[in-house]
């Protein structure tokens, strides 16, 4: 398992703040539990602010316990008749190879799924949690319309990713930032943005930005925070709609940016609104239809960046916080 060991203040390091031990895992089973052996888990940056000492809207880690979080795997002993012996499900696992689920709490069946030419790891990413907050937060607080212009921050993530490309579907002119050149040309040239930036080159992010969307913004879809939410409130339009989804770059930090143009909200009379995923659970009917359809038609694409077997993933953890991941990051454990 990948235990928590010690709270960190600015970024996680591997082998200090999370690290692999080995634990037996005595099986004792009882009425409608389940034995997960587990293939997939996802890395999401949520998870950060799991490792702090304070309340927060998902419990914090425990020391000395396993990470947890979004996984997929296989039922491998049951006493639980919704979830026979070789079911595939996604739930709430461990950072570990196999895992006693009490009472199968959350899990979700994957019906088809060893049949499904969509990948188990996409029901962590396009077909998980952030596709549904992708999903759902553009389409109810975004109110997008054809022939507007939509900034994306971390727009070549897990979420951004799906934003932008539902974007161009939409109809909106689609602008991006992210933290590498690879992916800038990634928006550009698969994922089809009109326009997207490097905003740690070429100038300030409110510089990069103006060049990007010279008309200016009617909807931010903001992952990233400090500078960059300045420099979009700087550049948007009246009436303009925030998706407030995450501010990452003050996560890692004691210190937080202080915005300084908020005033922007009251004369531009900008709506911002922040959210969590599971706002939305009303929306994965329609989620899990649109998007896989869309995916299935290869109307639209995505990344992963997935690190090998659970001794990679503190390592991959950090990673992701620093943007060294290319698209979603998950860890896989094991073949199906
Ligand atoms: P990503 O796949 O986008 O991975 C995180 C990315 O954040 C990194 O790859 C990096 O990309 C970028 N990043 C890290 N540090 C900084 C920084 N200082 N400045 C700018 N960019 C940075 O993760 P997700 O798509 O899963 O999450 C994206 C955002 O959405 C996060 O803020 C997350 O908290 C939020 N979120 C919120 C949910 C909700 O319910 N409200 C649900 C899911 C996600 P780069 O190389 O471009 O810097």
């Amino acid at each position: 398992s990948a235990i928590f060991l010690k709270y960190p203040t600015e970024y996680p390091v591997a082998g200090e703040h999370i690290d692999i031990q080995s634990k037996e895992l005595t099986v004792e089973l009882e009425d409608n539990d389940v034995l997960l052996r587990n293939l997939y888990f996802s890395l999401d940056p949520y998870m950060r602010g799991r490792m702090r000492n304070a309340k927060s809207y998902v419990a914090g880690f425990q020391i000395g316990e396993a990470m947890s979080g979004y996984g997929v795997s296989e039922v491998i002993e049951s006493k639980n008749d919704a979830y026979p012996v070789g079911t595939i499900v996604s739930g709430f696992t461990g950072w570990q190879e196999y895992s006693v689920i009490p009472g199968a709490s959350g899990l979700r069946v994957l019906p088809g799924a060893r049949e499904s030419p969509i990948p188990l790891s996409a029901y962590l990413g396009v077909l998980g949690m952030p596709g549904l907050t992708a999903y759902a937060s553009l389409k109810i607080i975004g109110k997008p319309k054809a022939g507007e212009t939509i900034f994306v921050s971390a727009a070549a993530g897990a979420v951004g990713q799906l934003v932008g490309q539902m974007g161009k579907k939409l109809g909106l002119r689609v602008v991006g930032s992210a933290g590498s050149d690879d992916k800038v040309d990634y928006l550009i040239n698969e994922l089809k943005f009109d326009a997207a930036f490097n905003y740690k080159k070429n100038g300030t992010i409110l510089e990069n930005l103006k060049r990007a969307a010279p008309e200016g913004i009617d909807i931010y879809y903001e992952n990233v925070g400090g500078e960059t939410l300045e420099a979009a409130l700087e550049v948007m339009k009246d009436h303009g709609r925030v998706i407030a989804c995450g501010m990452i770059s003050q996560y890692n930090t004691q210190q937080p940016y202080g915005i300084r143009n908020l005033h922007h909200i009251v004369s531009k009379r900008i709506v911002m609104q922040g959210f969590i995923a599971s706002d939305f659970v009303g929306e994965s009917g329609a989620f899990g239809k649109d998007v896989g359809s869309w995916l299935v038609n290869k109307e639209i694409i995505y990344r992963e960046d997935v690190a090998e077997g659970i001794d990679a993933s503190p390592e991959a953890f950090v990673g992701m916080l620093q943007g060294k991941n290319f698209g979603k990051a998950v860890v896989k454990i094991a073949d199906l």
